[in-house]
């Protein structure tokens, strides 16, 4: 009994052990790949780095995310140039071997998938944040997003292998859910093939790819930079002579571009305001984002 009731122990011992050794501190660039992380290995230690109504372009290499980079097993970023601004500075203040260029632990999306739109100019300081490599804003297109969760999920199984097992049911589980989703969502958005719309920047790109939209104006011709006089009544002439079906921005951008085109053309009902990323925490939260996104364009599709 005393030697059943030891071997007992030692076996809880033991599970609590790994169970302890397993929980990864993960830090997520963005809210897309925190949500994914968790989806994968929940009760991983995951951080996000930014939220919802931040520009990932732009982030300030603050002190506490240097801290926290520091103690990650791992970072789950975006990449294709996306974090270049503030990234590479946290990696080299952070001081962690694990989290550096080429190591196992550190992860980027964009080299899992292909990128749309590279850009083929010259790039000079005036030119914004143009995305030489292509589009890094890959996680608006769902069938992307399931590649990169087969990527990341044999980079966690590779970094934790006492995982391997479960992050393999979850993954099963995520493109189960992912799949039954998409097709949902593919269904729900059938009103929307072929329309226009008038954007802010390419956070979209891949959405409207997905759902056969057409981009036809970008608000913000040069990435990051307002637009000029001249080039919002470029952008009113060509949405007077073809209304778009929406004029589509941002939660993180700024609104007054798209607020004076709608009001130009008289159809305020027509600006939508989307979150680019992830607005909440749990293992739907990319689902909802999606719902949101689709359901929210469908509105206003007459
Ligand atoms: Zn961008």
């Amino acid at each position: 009994m005393v030697r059943t009731l030891t071997k007992l122990a030692l076996s809880l011992a033991v599970l609590m052990a790994q169970g302890h050794a397993a929980a990864l501190t993960v830090f997520a660039c963005e809210p897309e790949w925190a949500a994914l992380t968790q989806a994968l290995l929940p009760g991983a230690k995951v951080y996000s780095a930014t939220h919802h109504l931040q520009d990932p372009h732009h982030i300030e290499a603050r002190p506490s995310l240097i801290a926290q980079l520091r103690n990650a097993d791992m970072a789950v970023c975006t990449g294709a140039e996306l974090e270049a601004g503030w990234l590479p500075m946290l990696q080299a203040k952070a001081g962690n071997a694990k989290i550096q260029n080429g190591q196992p632990g550190m992860f980027y999306a964009a080299d899992h998938v292909t990128l749309i739109h590279p850009f083929k100019g010259t790039v000079t300081p005036f030119s914004g944040d143009v995305h030489v490599q292509g589009n890094p804003h890959l996680h608006a297109d769902p069938r992307r997003l399931l590649a990169v969760a087969r990527a990341l999920a044999t980079r966690l199984a590779a970094i934790a292998p006492a995982e391997k097992v479960r992050i393999d049911r979850q993954l099963q589980q995520f493109e189960t859910a992912l799949t039954d989703k998409i097709q949902a969502w593919e269904q729900l958005a059938k009103p929307l093939r072929g329309r226009s719309v008038v954007t802010q920047h390419a956070n979209f790109g891949y959405l409207w790819l997905w759902l056969g939209m057409n981009p036809v104006a970008d608000l913000e011709p040069k990435p990051g930079v307002p637009p000029t006089p001249a080039h919002l009544a470029r952008t009113l002439e060509q949405s007077r002579a073809a209304p778009p079906m929406a004029i589509v921005i941002a939660q993180h951008h700024d609104p007054r571009p798209a607020q004076w085109l709608s009001g130009q053309l008289g159809t305020p009902q027509k600006m939508v305001v989307l979150p680019a990323t992830v607005t909440s925490d749990g293992p739907d939260a990319l689902f909802r984002w999606f719902d949101l996104m689709v359901n929210r364009l469908v509105q206003v599709a007459p």
